[in-house]
């Protein structure tokens, strides 16, 4: 049998996480599991329940509700990687929006929903092979993981890409909106009590802010294997 490893990449928003996940997972044939995805569709589900709005949030009722939202990834051949299903819908449009992204750290926020995540996380984990990125893999959710990657770069830098995905998905936003919104979420990820977004001590880290996706890919590669040979 194939020897295979867990590799957890957390890191800032924007940071390119998802990008090189994806390579990772297509070169290793490793499953990818994209946890973001995953606090932005129970995201989705409150605002569309009227749970959370700009303005208001109601916890308790997002929190009675949890049992009726059913996560799962199904993998889309066209595309080549795999796309959230909320309640066996197809969300993948719906949660990247940045009025999603405006929510999404406050619900992040509450135990409960991290509790129910988490453990479906380590469910789809469970045999290796796999690689997750999100703010918790490496401290929480694998702490034992054999490679742990943590991603950062200039704000400037990470707003200026969220700004080109959105623009060119024809989103109409303001480059300051998202720019704010980058570091708002980042602000919340990182203060918030359960879980908070931190390095975790054994994790390499990325400073991506002027290295492009070959040379970082090429790097951690080379991680992996040297990991792969040690087995
Ligand atoms: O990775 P992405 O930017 O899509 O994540 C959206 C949000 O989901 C983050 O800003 C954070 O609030 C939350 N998140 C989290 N823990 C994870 C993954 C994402 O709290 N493991």
């Amino acid at each position: 049998m194939t020897k295979k490893i867990t590799i957890a990449i957390d890191g800032f928003s924007s940071t390119g996480k998802s990008t090189i996940a994806k390579l990772l997972a297509n070169k290793y044939n490793y499953v990818y599991v994209d946890t973001g995805a995953m606090y932005r569709a129970v995201t989705l589900f409150a605002k569309l329940n009227g749970y959370v709005t700009k303005d208001t949030f109601n916890k308790e009722a997002l929190i009675n509700d949890l049992t009726s939202i059913s996560l799962s990834f199904h993998f889309n051949e066209k595309i080549g990687f795999s796309e959230m299903y909320l309640n066996n819908r197809n969300v993948e449009q719906q949660i990247r929006t940045l009025e999603v992204s405006q929510l999404v750290s406050k619900v992040a926020e509450i135990s409960e929903v991290r509790k129910k995540l988490v453990l479906e996380q380590q469910f789809m984990g469970k045999d290796g092979g796999v690689v997750m990125d999100g703010r918790d893999i490496g401290t929480v959710v694998f702490p034992n993981a054999d490679l742990k990657l943590f991603m950062t770069a200039s704000a400037d830098k990470r707003a200026t890409r969220r700004y080109k995905e959105l623009i060119d998905r024809g989103d109409k936003v303001t480059f300051e909106d998202v720019l704010f919104n980058v570091e708002e979420r980042d602000r919340i990820d990182s203060t918030r009590e359960d879980s908070p977004l931190t390095k975790a001590k054994d994790a390499i880290t990325f400073d991506n802010s002027d290295m492009g996706i070959k040379e970082q890919f090429d790097r951690i590669c080379s991680l992996v294997d040297q990991k792969l040979s040690m087995l």
